[in-house]
């Protein structure tokens, strides 16, 4: 493994735009369950039931419950040593965007300053009717799904099935991959469109793609050019360690 990283770790030597990709994966060891998987959200709460925008303006008290639990979940977690790394690599100059498909906030809190939250954030909540948008603090704490001064539903501002990806978002995400000559993908099974976009974007533009997940995805035998299966919180550490030593630009 120590010989795969650096090999990645030798990609990084003279190059200038890198994209990382980041989904659910980053965000398990700070106690986050990613969606997939026995311990995931959605081996409780089917996704087409609760997390489309359709389940949410038809039974608003229902999807409130799973959105509550979500909600504790990101509350209470904090960075781990893999959002710290890539918060590293971009002072380093390593990292020219981050996309994030998490709603988490944690690579803010670990220090990253150029991402992209393509999903939205379950830290800010918005009107359906108004736009206006709050502060968790303002309304998490309510038991019942709480309601806007114009009498909107509010939701957290993240993107349930059915909503289109914030404009911004798909934008700088879309424009940066397309000319990026590295892509990171971290702990995402790149299932969810129009993310799992990115990296066939950044390959058809002549970049190399580094998938680290701790099994083989949908991008490993077609897209990635080096698949590191392992803990991203073990990998991402020796990354940073050995791009210090190897890259001289
Ligand atoms: P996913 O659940 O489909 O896949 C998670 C991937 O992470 C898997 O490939 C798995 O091998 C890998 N993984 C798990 N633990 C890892 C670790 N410690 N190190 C490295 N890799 C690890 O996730 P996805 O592709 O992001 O798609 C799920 C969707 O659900 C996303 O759109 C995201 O918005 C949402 N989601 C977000 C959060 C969050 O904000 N933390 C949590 C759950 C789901």
């Amino acid at each position: 493994m120590k010989e795969m990283i650096g090999k990645v770790a030798g990609f990084f030597n003279g190059i200038q735009n890198i994209v990382v990709l980041t989904g659910a994966g980053m965000s398990v060891d700070s106690g986050i369950p990613a969606f997939r998987g026995s311990q995931g959200l959605w081996s409780k709460y089917d996704p087409m039931e609760y997390a489309s925008i359709d389940a949410f303006c038809n039974n608003p008290v229902k999807v409130w419950k799973m959105l509550k639990e979500l909600d504790e979940a990101v509350a209470c977690a904090e960075p781990n040593p893999a959002h710290y790394s890539l918060a590293e690599l971009e002072r380093m100059g390593r990292v020219s965007l981050l996309v994030t498909q998490n709603i988490d906030g944690l690579h803010q809190a670990a220090g990253s300053r150029q991402v992209v939250e393509f999903h939205g954030s379950q830290r800010r909540l918005r009107c359906l009717s108004c736009g206006r948008t709050f502060s968790r603090n303002e309304v998490m704490m309510l038991e019942d799904p709480p309601r806007c001064l114009c009498g909107g539903l509010i939701k957290p501002d993240i993107v349930f099935f059915g909503e289109e990806i914030p404009e911004r978002a798909i934008k700088a995400a879309f424009a940066m991959s397309s000319i990026c000559q590295l892509m990171l993908v971290v702990g995402s099974s790149a299932q969810v469109a129009p993310a799992s976009h990115l990296p066939l974007l950044a390959k058809q533009a002549g970049a190399r793609v580094v998938e680290i997940n701790l099994e083989k995805t949908a991008l490993s035998e077609e897209i990635s050019d080096v698949v590191l299966l392992g803990d991203a919180g073990e990998i991402l550490p020796e990354l940073v360690e050995q791009i210090r030593e190897k890259c001289d630009d």
